[in-house]
């Protein structure tokens, strides 16, 4: 067993084999408190990518999806296929036009 003895950054009280203070709370471990730090700024990250609004065209396709009458919702399915073959499709066409300038 390794004793280490830490004095809190925050309240200087010394503390014996602890990760957190146990008069505060807070981290006593940098390396702990540097790896929390960098982990929730991934989550914050995630989070931001999470509101980022979705398509305008594919939001309104899909509200359509959802309409209660039947034949609005197939109009708007065929509309939501015609919409993925194109994008697909424009995708296509950047990625060619893209690997022939490059090649
Ligand atoms: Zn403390």
């Amino acid at each position: 067993m390794n004793k280490s003895y830490i004095k809190c950054s925050e309240c200087n009280t010394v503390n014996l084999n602890q990760e957190y203070c146990s008069n505060c709370g807070a981290i006593l471990d940098v390396v702990l408190k540097r790896k929390l730090e960098s982990e929730s700024k991934i989550q914050e990250k995630i989070e931001q990518q999470k509101n980022i609004k979705p398509n305008k065209v594919e939001a309104f396709l899909t509200n359509g999806l959802e309409h209660s009458n039947l034949i609005i919702r197939f109009f708007f399915k065929a509309g939501y296929a015609i919409w993925l073959f194109f994008a697909v499709l424009v995708g296509g066409i950047v990625a060619l036009v893209t690997a022939a300038a490059a090649g």
